[in-house]
């Protein structure tokens, strides 16, 4: 995906989100912040560059300072769309001169400054050098909550992708899946979200059997057979927001244990879902979904953490783990998805993306989470 999104944000939008960040960055003791292509990036300017190369492509946002871009000049032309729609002022450079000397000169040479994680070290090394005053913090580090609450017209993005997920799902439900890999059930899930208007996907995991017990199992060569559990887990990006829905889903009937297990996993998801409050820790999120879990005698199989946020990318803070005492607030969005793995078995994990309203958690997948049998 190169140049702008069809994100419905303006100047205005765009120049609101660079104020917040650099008066945010200055609360937290930052002189500044070092952008480099990627998430942040597109969120703070709606600017992604061609290619993201060897060449120093740099926001620079301080507090009391115009914004400034730094673009390699051969980029410039994509570049001044970009800083048109985004207000801010562009310093190109030529090949054979100094990038790093030229954004020293707009930083304060002994400030501490919090740069983006996906910069690279090739980058943030020949910055320590040009301005050996100064130091760098991560950027996801210093202002977890940048990013993390949406407006209003992110919020119609992050509905309409997980709108596209749920239509996946209502597809993918109705494939074959006894006698296919593993690897055809994924490239299905691929397409479909493409169809329903993805242009990013991220992962498409189709873990059947045995393999269900891995969370981190992505899709393989196995044959999916009667009799198996198969845990779907599948998004990406639609108009530059996120999607991550899972659901288990049973090769013909189950068995009595395998019922079990799932029914446990939705109520740990519902309980979970539950406590999305504004003013609940995240980590509330996670004890609730883990203590039904725990109180039916599977805690131990329960490995990870409950959820992780959501938007420009598909994980981001907030975590909803224990010892993230952070509050929700209003407009956050971030998954709920408890599962249980049992080694050489199967696994069992119910993933939806909920954001935060005044009132409670709001559900922005809505497919059905009872156990759907498949064919
Ligand atoms: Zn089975
Ligand atoms: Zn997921
Ligand atoms: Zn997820």
């Amino acid at each position: 995906m190169t140049g702008s999104t069809a994100a419905p944000f303006t100047a205005d939008d765009y120049r609101a989100r660079m104020e917040r960040a650099a008066r945010t960055a200055a609360d937290a003791g930052l002189a500044g912040l070092l952008v480099a292509p990627g998430p942040d990036l597109v969120w703070l300017t709606g600017y992604t560059p061609p290619a993201v190369t060897e060449r120093l492509t740099l926001l620079v946002l301080a507090a009391g300072q115009d914004p400034v871009l730094v673009v390699p000049a051969l980029e410039a032309p994509d570049a001044h769309r970009a800083a048109g729609a985004a207000a801010l002022t562009l310093r190109d450079w030529t090949d054979g001169k100094d990038p790093y000397a030229a954004t020293a000169d707009l930083l304060d040479a002994s400030g501490r400054f919090g740069i983006s994680d996906n910069a690279w070290a090739l980058h943030l090394l020949a910055l320590q050098q040009a301005m050996p005053g100064s130091s760098h913090a991560s950027l996801t580090e210093a202002l977890p909550m940048l990013r993390a609450v949406k407006d209003a017209a992110e919020l119609d993005l992050m509905a309409a992708a997980g709108a596209a997920a749920d239509a996946t799902f209502e597809e993918i439900r109705n494939v074959p899946f006894a006698g296919r890999p593993e690897s055809e059930v994924a490239a299905d899930l691929d397409r479909l979200l493409r169809r329903h208007g993805h242009e990013q996907v991220d992962f498409t995991i189709v873990a059947s059997g045995p393999n269900g017990a891995n969370p981190h199992h992505e899709a393989g060569d196995r044959v999916i057979a009667r009799g198996d559990m198969v845990v779907l887990d599948f998004g990406g990006l639609r108009d530059g927001y996120g999607s991550d829905t899972s659901r288990t889903v049973h090769v013909g009937e189950p068995t009595d244990e395998e019922r079990r297990v799932h029914d446990i996993v939705r109520e740990a998801q519902e309980a979970g879902f539950r406590a999305v409050r504004p003013g609940a820790a995240c980590q509330d999120v996670d004890r609730a979904a883990r203590e039904v879990i725990a109180a039916a005698g599977y805690g131990e199989y329960f490995i990870h953490r409950t959820g992780h946020g959501i938007g420009v990318t598909t994980h981001e803070p907030p975590y909803m783990i224990e010892g993230e005492e952070r509050p929700l607030v209003p407009g956050m969005c971030f998954s709920v998805e408890p599962g249980i793995y049992l080694p050489g078995r199967f696994g069992v994990r119910i993933e939806d993306i909920v954001t935060v309203t005044e009132d409670g958690g709001r559900r922005l997948n809505t497919t059905a989470r009872e156990l759907v049998i498949v064919e």
